[in-house]
C-alpha cells in the first residue's frame, strides 16, 4: 500500500496528556494527570432510569437520525437555562454537539484560514490548540496573569485581523483561574469596541465551590460572544453531550460544517441527557460534584503546603478540577515527569499549553478522582522528588 498523508494529516501529533494517560492506566500510579470527571459524581441511577424511560416511551425517534441542530426539547432546556432577566436566548441559536470539543473543531473549520490570527490566553487548553491548529491558525497569545488574561494587553496591533479570542473565563483548563468581574467588563467593553468574536468555553463554570457564578462573557456581550457549554463535568462525558450558543449567521455556517462531521448528535444520548436533566436535577446533584472536589482540593493545598519546597508556587481555585504549579526555572517538568513516574506518580507538564514560549517550569494537577489518602502520598512523593531536584 502506497499510503500519502495529506499535509494536514502529516502535521498531527497525538496530544501529550492522552499519551501520560495512557501510561496512568496501570493501577499502581497515582495520576493527577487526567482531566476527567470524577466517576464517583456519575448519576448511574438516574440515567439507568432514563435510558429506561425513553426506550419506553419513544424508542423509535431514539434510535432514528435526527435534526443536525439537535432534539429541540433540549435545545430549549439549554437556552432557558442560559438565560437571565436581561439575557433572552432563543433556542434557534443553540446547537447540540458531540462534546463541546466538537464545537471547537467546527468553529476552527468554519473561522480559521491558514494564516489566520487567533488569540488565547497563556497558556490555554490543550485540546483546543489541537483543535484549531488543525486550520493552521497564527496563534497570538494574550498575557495572563494569576487572576487570568489581561484585557489590557489586547493591543490594537495584537487585535489587528484576529479572526476571534479563545476565553476560558472559569476555572481555567489548565490554570483553575477564574477571571475576575472588573476584567471580564474590560474585556467585553474591548471586545466590543474592536468588533472581536469571543468564543467562550465554559465546562467548568457549574463548578465553583461556594456554588457563587460571576456573569459570563456571553451575557455581557452577547452579539460578541459564542457561548460553549457541555454536560461531561456536570453529568458525565461517556454521553458526549454539550452545546453551543452563536449568533444566527455564525449558527449556520457551523450547522453546515457538522452536517458534514457527523450528521448530528446521537438521538439517544441527548434525549438521555434530556430526561435526565430536564425536572431540575442538575441543582440537586451540582452540589455534591462540588462540595467532592472542593474537599479534595483543600486536602492537595494542605497536602502541597506540608510537603512542597520554597521557590515552587501555585494557587488556590475557586472552582474546578485544576491547581496550577510553577517550578523553579530551573527545573523542567516533562522531565521530572518521568522520574515522578518511576516513583508511580504522573501529572501532566504544563508546556504543552502554550501556543507560543512555552513555561517549561509549570505543571498541572487534577485532584479529583484521587481519594484523600491517594492525594497525601502522591505530594510527598512529588514534594520528595522536588526537594531533590533543588538541593
Ligand atoms: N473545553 C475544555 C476547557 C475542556 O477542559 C474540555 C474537556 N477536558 C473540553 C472543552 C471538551 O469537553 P467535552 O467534549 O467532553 O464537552
Amino acid at each position: 500500500m502506497r499510503l500519502i498523508l495529506s499535509q494536514r494529516a502529516q502535521k498531527l501529533s497525538s496530544s501529550a496528556i492522552r499519551e501520560i494517560l495512557k501510561v496512568t492506566e496501570r493501577p499502581e500510579i497515582i495520576s493527577f494527570a487526567g482531566g476527567l470527571p470524577s466517576p464517583e459524581t456519575f448519576p448511574v441511577e438516574r440515567i439507568r432510569a432514563s435510558t429506561e424511560t425513553i426506550l419506553n416511551t419513544a424508542p423509535m425517534p431514539a434510535l432514528q437520525y435526527g435534526p443536525t441542530e439537535g432534539y429541540m426539547p433540549l435545545r430549549e432546556w439549554i437556552a432557558a437555562r442560559h438565560s437571565t432577566g436581561s439575557l433572552q436566548i432563543d433556542p434557534a441559536d443553540v446547537l447540540v454537539t458531540t462534546g463541546s470539543q466538537q464545537a471547537l473543531d467546527l468553529l476552527g473549520k468554519v473561522l480559521i484560514d491558514p494564516g489566520s490570527r487567533v488569540l488565547v490566553e497563556t497558556p490555554t487548553y490543550l485540546g483546543a490548540l489541537q483543535a484549531f491548529s488543525l486550520s493552521e491558525p497564527a496563534f497570538a497569545s494574550v498575557p495572563s496573569d494569576e487572576n487570568g488574561v489581561q484585557p489590557e494587553m489586547l493591543t490594537p496591533d495584537l487585535l489587528n485581523g484576529a479572526r476571534f479570542m479563545y476565553c476560558l473565563p472559569n476555572f481555567q483548563n489548565p490554570t483553575g483561574r477564574r477571571l475576575p468581574l472588573a476584567r471580564r467588563e474590560r474585556l467585553a467593553q474591548i471586545a466590543t469596541e474592536a468588533g472581536l468574536l469571543v468564543v467562550e468555553d465554559d465546562p467548568y463554570g457549574a463548578l465553583s465551590y461556594t456554588g457563587e457564578a460571576l456573569p459570563s462573557l456571553h451575557s455581557l456581550m452577547p452579539g460578541n460572544v459564542v457561548y460553549l457549554g457541555s454536560f461531561s463535568k456536570v453529568l458525565t462525558p461517556g454521553l458526549r453531550v454539550g452545546y453551543l450558543i452563536a449568533p444566527q449567521a455564525l449558527h449556520r455556517k457551523l450547522v453546515q460544517a457538522k452536517q458534514a462531521a457527523d450528521l448530528h448528535t446521537p438521538s439517544f444520548t441527548q434525549r438521555i441527557v434530556h430526561e435526565s436533566v430536564k425536572d431540575g436535577f442538575l441543582d440537586g446533584h451540582i452540589p455534591k460534584i462540588r462540595q467532592l472536589y472542593s474537599q479534595r482540593c483543600e486536602v492537595m493545598l494542605a497536602a502541597m503546603r506540608e510537603h512542597f519546597p520554597k521557590g515552587v508556587t501555585w494557587n488556590r481555585p475557586e472552582g474546578g478540577m485544576f491547581i496550577w504549579v510553577t517550578l523553579p526555572t530551573s527545573v523542567d517538568s516533562s522531565q521530572l515527569l518521568e522520574k515522578a513516574i518511576a516513583e508511580h506518580v504522573a501529572f501532566v507538564p504544563g508546556a504543552p499549553f502554550f501556543a507560543n514560549e512555552p513555561q517549561k517550569n509549570t505543571m498541572r494537577l487534577s485532584f479529583v478522582t484521587v481519594p484523600p489518602e491517594r492525594i497525601q502520598h502522591g505530594v510527598a512523593v512529588l514534594g520528595a522528588l522536588l526537594k531533590r531536584e533543588l538541593s
